[in-house]
């Protein structure tokens, strides 16, 4: 039995919303696949993937099932007792990465706070109260919960919220001669993203994560990767450290963990997992069996090579159409990333103007994203039907020519 509900606007969301948002004029009621339909039954292709969550585009049948399922036998116990599906998902979880412990909680802010707060229970414990510095990169994001935002290496979002967490440097990333300079052995953690994200799509080099390995070892630091945005197949691994085989201490995951059902997990070795003992750390939804039961399905679709390999290809066809794309009409000076996570940086001329782009897009009836000003990205669903990249991408050069005409 539904219950009637009165009709809502975009303009009730100034009227009853903290304004901390700015969403766009059309309210999505819908989706399938990689395709969403408004209010108004306008249909659009989704590049934007609700921020790299929806790994498998909208109501994948799989995880439809999986939630629905879940739903009749059993929602919620909180961590008092345990449940089924979380272990389930820990085991494959612990089965197909370096980590042999998991602690799952609801969003990639809280699976950082946790991989933060280990580090330096793990350095307090082994070696004092004088360990306990965290080096992270300029320009990376952790989320926007107060140690997150302090750790994250974007002032603007730490900037005017009263005394900042202390014990916390930036280096700019991919410089390991910076990194170098300022670990010591008071460093309790090295904190990471293999991709940056939101600070651009900009991939770690090789030798760079590999460099911070040594140096971690060197320091008795712990490495830790926030992989909440470049995990869980979106690079065409399953993880992207695996790309690199460089392994880090600790490791969070989130975003499409849950492809878009509220879940994240920190992942860690049972050496450093045992210095969160009974009552160090908690949560009372993480590991929720209905945010477990669609993480289990989410991995046993995701985790196969049909689709991780599906991946790659798609790579392959966004990089040659935007690289042309990009060249005709001398917007991007270059497109970077890896798997379903593509940035295309903007020329000079372009440069600031990524909302523009992102508006010209919806427009065309295509939802994309930016990371920051100058950066377009691509976060679509890991199995984006070939007919609708190719659509989406008609969609998107009608966009950019659009704008590069007037
Ligand atoms: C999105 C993101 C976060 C924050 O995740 P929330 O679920 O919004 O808390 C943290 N780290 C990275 C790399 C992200 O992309």
């Amino acid at each position: 039995m539904s219950v009637e509900q009165a009709p809502v606007q975009r303009a009730d969301f100034d009227q009853v919303m903290v304004p901390n948002y700015a969403p766009a004029a059309f309210i999505p009621v819908r989706g399938a696949g990689s395709r969403v339909w408004d209010q108004a039954g306008r249909e659009l292709i989704d590049f934007a993937g609700g921020i790299a969550v929806n790994v498998l585009g909208h109501a994948h049948p799989a995880l439809v099932g999986a939630l629905t399922e879940q739903a009749n036998t059993l929602w919620h116990v909180s961590n008092v007792f345990t449940n089924e599906p979380a272990l389930r998902l820990a085991k494959k979880l612990v089965d197909s990465t370096f980590a042999e412990r998991v602690f799952f909680c609801n969003s990639g802010a809280e699976a950082n706070e946790a991989a933060f707060k280990l580090a330096r229970r793990v350095a307090f414990d082994r070696f004092g109260e004088e360990k306990y510095e965290i080096i992270a990169a300029l320009n990376s994001f952790h989320g926007r919960t107060l140690f997150t935002v302090n750790v994250g290496g974007q002032s603007k979002y730490s900037d005017g919220f009263g005394p900042k967490i202390t014990g916390i440097t930036h280096v700019p990333f991919n410089d390991l001669d910076a990194l170098k300079a300022a670990i010591s052995d008071k460093t309790c953690a090295v904190v990471l993203e293999p991709i940056q994200g939101e600070g651009g799509v900009l991939p770690a080099e090789l030798s760079y994560l590999q460099g911070a390995r040594d140096l971690c070892n060197q320091h008795d630091a712990l490495l830790v990767f926030d992989e909440v945005q470049t995990g869980m197949g979106r690079t065409g691994h399953l993880f992207a450290y695996q790309y690199y085989g460089v392994t880090p201490d600790i490791l969070t995951s989130a975003k499409s963990l849950g492809g878009g059902f509220p879940i994240a997990a920190m992942l860690t070795t049972e050496a450093l997992a045992k210095h969160l003992v009974v009552g160090t750390h908690g949560t009372t939804y993480g590991g929720n069996p209905l945010a477990c039961a669609v993480g289990n399905a989410v991995i046993d679709v995701v985790n196969t090579p049909e689709v991780l390999n599906g991946v790659k290809a798609r790579h392959n066809q966004f990089k040659t159409r935007l690289e042309a794309i990009g060249q005709q009409y001398g917007v991007f000076t270059e497109v970077r990333g890896m798997g379903l996570l593509i940035g295309c940086v903007l020329s000079d001329t372009w440069k600031g103007k990524a909302k523009d782009i992102f508006n010209a897009c919806e427009k065309e009836n295509l939802m994309i994203l930016q990371a920051g000003p100058d950066v377009v990205r691509f976060a679509p669903s890991l199995v984006v039907e070939e007919a609708d990249i190719e659509e989406g991408l008609n969609r998107f050069e009608r966009a950019v020519k659009t704008l590069t005409q007037v």
